[in-house]
């Protein structure tokens, strides 16, 4: 882009509300993922809608890149402005629009922080249940743009689940309003559902009108630790063939207690090989019967200690732990490369013994935590860059991680987005028909391609491993 174009966009958003100083692109050149970077031309933050239809407009004119970011802790680097152009921010769009409580939904500009719409429902008596890690930064935008999970993903669902409605600026700057505060709606392509994790390929999320439901009694958490990962995978396994639908059955590897332990110093057993978080909330009477049950059944498969957490504070603790997981293990090493293999659960087991033979096997550091009531795995790959060597051991053995989950019938990523980073990968898990139809989509509605370019489509795909002796 030209300075002398940057004029039509700050008479648009106003100077204050634009950046373009060398310092300023910097800071947008790069988002949570390790080894992704490139300076956008333009940042802008505009303050409404109509703002960020004039803007499409203009870059639909000039075919400029777009790119929307939230709060940029995405993990597939989403937001890295990979072919320049302009970067648009919603901190000027942080409001909460209105509750409705007769209908069980409120309406928020996309800029509102994931923790601050939670507090504000929980306020009133109202609950919004998806909670990514990164809550306390990420963006309401961000989550439906990525179609984020969290730790009560098990009993509640994903983002996805709670959208009921959207207001997207397509990316010839028309507006168009989907779905509604109604409870039933068949009418046509499901519009609503195809715009949500679309990781502004498609569109921009202006307005966000979301499911909420009654604040559960109460909850309790129970903790467990074992001498070995295949006894934690299997009370996973366990817990579910009992029929219990915990709200969150979380799981940290040994490696990623001890970073943690060093992080936070909340009294985690360092001689434990793995723990698991096991929370039930609900009415008082079933909720305690849940979690001795489930205690009961980490005991059975294994168990060196598995206890209710005593207080209120404790269990915030624990959970405090786990949502820390990342942070800790990436003061480790220089670069730490997370991943999000995702396999059915009853396949838990088999997929975190992979995951520890490949990292034998190519003797890299990889840790594991993650959703493990969702067959959802966070192996982290503590590594350094600027060692040519290590890279190309790390490189195989995430592909040969990618590999096994998609042969476990599972996926290449379970909520953190395809981005720029898992663009090669994306043909795996879809096929060569399943991309076409993609690319078919993408074509038609934005033809110009200018909704964040360099995501989701890869140059190339991947080379698809062939791995003997299987795991
Ligand atoms: C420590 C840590 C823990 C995490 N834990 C979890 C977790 O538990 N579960 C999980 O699912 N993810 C997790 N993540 C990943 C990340 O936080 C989520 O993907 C989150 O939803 C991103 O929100 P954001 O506001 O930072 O969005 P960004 O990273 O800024 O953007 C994400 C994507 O959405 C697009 N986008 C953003 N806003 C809009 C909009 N208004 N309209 C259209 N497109 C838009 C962007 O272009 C980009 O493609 C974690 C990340 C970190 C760093």
């Amino acid at each position: 882009m030209k300075t002398q174009s940057f004029e039509p966009f700050i008479t648009i958003v106003g100077t204050e509300n634009a950046k373009h100083t060398q310092a300023q692109l910097m800071a947008y050149s790069y988002d949570a993922t390790a080894n992704f970077q490139h300076k956008p031309d333009l940042v802008l933050s505009p303050k409404s809608t109509e703002e960020v239809a004039s803007i499409v407009e203009l870059c639909a004119k000039e075919q400029i890149p777009i790119v929307t970011r939230g709060s940029g802790t995405n993990l597939a680097a989403g937001t890295v402005p990979s072919q320049g152009g302009v970067v648009l921010l919603f901190n000027n769009m942080r409001d909460i629009i209105e509750l409705d409580e007769d209908n069980l939904t409120i309406t928020v500009q996309p800029g509102v922080i994931t923790q601050d719409l939670s507090n504000y429902v929980e306020k009133n008596g109202l609950f919004y249940p998806p909670d990514p890690s990164s809550m306390k930064i990420s963006t309401i935008g961000g989550n439906v743009s990525e179609n984020s999970g969290g730790l009560r993903g098990l009993k509640y669902g994903v983002t996805k689940d709670y959208v009921k409605a959207l207001t997207v600026v397509m990316p010839d700057g028309g507006i168009m309003k989907l779905g509604g505060k109604l409870a039933k709606d068949v009418a046509g392509y499901d519009l609503l559902s195809l715009m949500v994790g679309s990781e502004g390929t498609l569109g921009i999320i202006t307005e966000i009108t979301l499911k909420l439901i009654p604040l559960p009694q109460t909850k309790k958490t129970g903790i467990a630790y074992f001498n070995s990962l295949e006894d934690a995978a299997r009370t996973v396994s366990a817990i579910i063939a009992d029929k219990i639908i915990p709200v969150t059955l979380e799981f940290m590897d040994k490696g990623t207690i001890h970073a943690v332990e060093d992080f936070m110093s909340i009294g985690l057993p360092r001689d434990a090989e793995a723990m698991l978080l096991m929370e039930q909330d609900g009415p008082e009477e079933q909720v305690t019967q849940d979690i001795q049950k489930m205690i009961a059944i980490a005991q059975e498969q294994g168990a060196t200690s598995a206890i209710l957490a005593a207080t209120e504070e404790e269990a915030e603790g624990l959970k405090t732990g786990r949502r820390v997981a990342l942070s800790a293990l990436s003061r480790k090493r220089p670069t730490t490369i997370l991943e999000d293999a995702t396999v059915p659960r009853s396949e838990i087991a088999r997929m975190v013994k992979a995951i520890q033979q490949i990292a034998e096997k190519y003797d890299v550091q990889i840790n594991t935590f993650g959703h493990a009531g969702d067959g959802n795995l966070h192996p982290t790959c503590l590594t350094d860059t600027r060692d040519v060597e290590e890279m190309s051991r790390v490189e195989k053995a995430l592909d040969e991680i990618f590999h096994v989950a998609i042969e476990l019938g599972g996926t290449i990523t379970g909520e953190h987005g395809v981005g720029e980073m898992k663009s090669p990968y994306l043909e795996w898990k879809l096929g060569a028909s399943g991309m076409q139809l993609m690319k078919h989509i993408k074509q038609s509605v934005d033809p110009q391609n200018i909704m964040n370019p360099g995501k989701m489509f890869a140059k190339e795909t991947k080379k698809r491993l062939v791995v003997h002796g299987g795991h």
